[in-house]
């Protein structure tokens, strides 16, 4: 059964509304014929079905959105503020993510990013979340400009997360080693909730399924895949591969 997103649901609503249509989806897709080298679809396809959700919700056509109460976030393209936290990942984002920059990235781009992902994994390692951001360590994704060198297949948490102010993004990275300022920024919900729901959803049909969920870092997990392509196969087949 499609679900409906509706402008006129709360953030509450729509997170559990993608939460279950992002579980259907994927417990359906377990179900079938996934082949090992398709498990990246998990992630892009439920990535496809929140974004669908948010286009949905979001008045893109409409010159003045805030005139309908819609909260336009205050993100744009080469903002970074944001790209030094811990990230939460299914394991299927992981994959998607390195399918993605073997397919596409020179080999001297990956070279490169091997080594920084090494770097920030080391040091980010047994940080918890504000130890992270106080850490203020980039993602290193980040290309010299700024912006996601993965943009296309970026994960989930990193889609539910915006601002409604840069200036307070500004001031989060300034007091880094305060948690209270990154907390205090406000976000569009809607866009959250169906981002944040999403991932739930995901992460619960791996679970249910037998396979290794989530990893609490993004820099870390995509270090692993990069460096051991077999740890694919290996997760596929049950095994809790991700250190
Ligand atoms: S994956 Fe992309 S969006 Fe997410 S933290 Fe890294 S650079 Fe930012």
């Amino acid at each position: 059964m499609t679900t409906t997103f509706s402008r006129s649901d709360t953030p509450t609503t729509l997170r559990a509304k993608a939460w279950s249509a992002a579980r259907a989806q994927t417990d359906e897709l377990l179900d079938g014929e996934l082949g090992v080298d398709d498990s990246s679809r998990l992630a892009t396809e439920t990535i496809r079905l929140a974004e669908r959700a948010l286009a949905s919700v979001a008045p893109r056509a409409i010159e003045k959105p805030e005139t309908i109460g819609w909260q336009v976030p205050a993100c744009k393209a080469g903002c970074h503020y944001c790209c030094r936290q811990q990230i939460h990942v299914t394991l299927p984002e992981v994959f998607a993510l390195a399918d993605h920059i073997q397919a596409c990235w020179p080999e001297g781009r990956q070279q490169a990013l091997r080594k920084k992902l090494r770097v920030a994994a080391e040091k980010s390692r047994s940080l918890d979340r504000d130890a992270y951001f106080a850490a203020y360590i980039p993602c290193p994704l980040l290309d010299g400009e700024g912006k996601c060198g993965a943009y296309a297949v970026r994960p989930l948490l990193c889609r539910a997360y915006n601002s409604l102010d840069v200036e307070a993004c500004k001031l989060a990275a300034k007091n880094a080693h305060k948690p209270a300022y990154l907390r205090g920024i406000r976000a569009n919900g809607a866009m959250h909730g169906i981002m944040d729901g999403a991932f739930g959803g995901l992460k619960e049909s791996l679970l249910n399924a037998g396979l290794q969920a989530f990893h609490p870092n993004l820099v870390d997990a995509l270090d692993q895949a990069l460096s051991d392509p077999s740890l694919k196969e290996q997760w596929r087949g049950g095994r809790q591969v991700f250190r």
